[in-house]
């Protein structure tokens, strides 16, 4: 793949009409808070069919499974879609990361988890909903006192009581949580086996419904960008969870422990965080072009300036990167390959730094009106930057590639 396909560039003028008509009028509302994100997502999803074709998708999924057809997972008609899905996500990215997390987060790690690690009744019970944004997820792993080091730091645990588990300890910075209707919760079982460490104790999967007695949804945190996404705290306090709550019915889950649950979904997410640096550096890339060429200082047009253009290269080189980088895993997606965890950290990190260094020239660029909101560059800058610090810090993807490199 060495371009979108002319499907693909009809989708995403597509797109990009529903998004100027229905997404920027309504940003500042997003960005201070005012407005929900959720009704603009399902409005996207209804607009494009994606509501339907999500019902349809795990209609047909959960009536294979009742025939008894085995089924790999994956997220369905979704995933034969990839490069259309690429084009939405990276268009919405470049206006509104937020609203794209809070979707992002739902189906790609909430309904996900459930999708790989639930049984089929399980699927039964949350998927429906989810899959058309009905009910949004969130999926918490980190906590106050292990963010990178997730697993052995974990303090949340579960604790059985009878055939059921009681859920205790916090979690922060989850996207969603504050509004979330179901929540993927990551918590260690809390039996000693003589031998094992606290650290190495099984983390098991649990999925909660808004409102269940014991559990504390916070309120939104202020965040430095990514305002249309709500991040908060969430706290459980005895919460009690009968054993159809653990995903995949059992302790011993063929796909491995909790860890290997979350482990699943990394290198997903940090390709999903490339597409998210393409669209922010597509959309400063255009910006800046446009402003480059219409600002006048001592009687020449600012892109007439070297040093305006030396910005300018570097935004293209960038922006020539990323793409390359995203087409190539779309074009290993659609054979059949998912790149392994080491590329993926690799082409996460490039694109993170390379969006973030991006949006912040455009603000360089843009002088003063940069720095008002206004000119939306400095949105994009502090968007940008969250991309470095979730889906696993920069500085966990050195270890991840290096670990890589290594192997063997
Ligand atoms: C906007 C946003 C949304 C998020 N959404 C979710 C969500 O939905 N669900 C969820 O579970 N979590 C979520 N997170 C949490 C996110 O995954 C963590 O913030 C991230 O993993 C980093 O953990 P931490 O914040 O505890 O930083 P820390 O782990 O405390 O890291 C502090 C510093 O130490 C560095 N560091 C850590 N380990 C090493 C190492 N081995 N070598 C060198 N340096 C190291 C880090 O890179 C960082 O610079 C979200 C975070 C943000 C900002």
């Amino acid at each position: 793949m060495i371009e979108w396909s002319d499907t693909d560039l009809i989708m995403r003028d597509t797109v990009r009409e529903f998004i100027d008509k229905e997404v920027r009028p309504h940003l500042d509302g997003l960005e201070s808070g005012e407005l929900s994100p959720y009704p603009f997502a399902r409005k996207l999803f209804s607009e494009f069919g994606l509501d339907v074709m999500a019902a349809e998708a795990v209609k047909s999924m959960l009536d294979k499974q009742r025939e008894g057809a085995r089924r790999s997972g994956g997220l369905g008609g979704f995933a034969e879609q990839a490069s259309m899905a690429a084009v939405m996500v990276s268009e919405l990215a470049g206006v509104s990361i937020g609203l794209l997390s809070t979707v992002g987060v739902s189906l790609g790690l909430g309904a996900a988890t459930i999708m790989s690690r639930g049984t089929p009744a399980q699927k039964e019970r949350w998927l429906p909903e989810l899959m058309t944004l009905e009910k949004i997820a969130a999926w918490a792993i980190t906590e106050p006192d292990a963010g990178s080091d997730a697993f052995g730091g974990m303090k949340t645990y579960v604790r059985r009581d009878g055939s059921d588990y009681l859920l205790n300890g916090q979690k922060t910075f989850i996207t969603n949580g504050p509004y979330a209707d179901v929540l993927i919760v990551y918590a260690k079982l809390d039996e000693g086996v003589p031998g094992v460490d606290r650290r190495d104790r099984p983390v098991l999967t649990f999925v909660l419904d808004a409102g269940m007695p014991g559990l504390t949804q916070g309120k939104p945190f202020k965040k430095m960008g990514m305002m249309s996404s709500p991040t908060g705290e969430l706290f459980f306090d005895n919460v009690r969870l009968s054993p159809d709550r653990l995903l995949g019915e059992s302790e011993a889950h063929t796909g491995g422990d909790g860890r290997d649950s979350a482990r699943a979904n990394f290198a997903a997410e940090r390709v999903g965080v490339a597409l998210m640096a393409l669209g922010i550096i597509n959309e400063c890339h255009r910006l800046c072009l446009d402003y480059a060429k219409t600002r006048t200082l001592w009687g020449k047009r600012i892109a007439e300036f070297q040093l305006i253009q030396l910005k300018l290269a570097r935004m293209e080189i960038a922006r020539i990167n990323v793409q390359n980088m995203v087409f190539q895993t779309l074009e290993r997606l659609k054979a059949g390959q998912m790149p392994t965890l080491a590329e993926a950290s690799a082409i996460k990190l490039y694109s993170s730094e390379a969006a973030t260094e991006v949006a912040m020239e455009a603000v360089q660029l843009f002088g003063g009106n940069g720095y008002m909101a206004e000119y939306r560059v400095e949105q994009l800058a502090r968007d940008a930057k969250s991309l470095m610090i979730y889906a696993g810090s920069n500085e966990v993807q050195v270890t991840h590639i290096a670990k890589g490199l290594l192997a063997g």
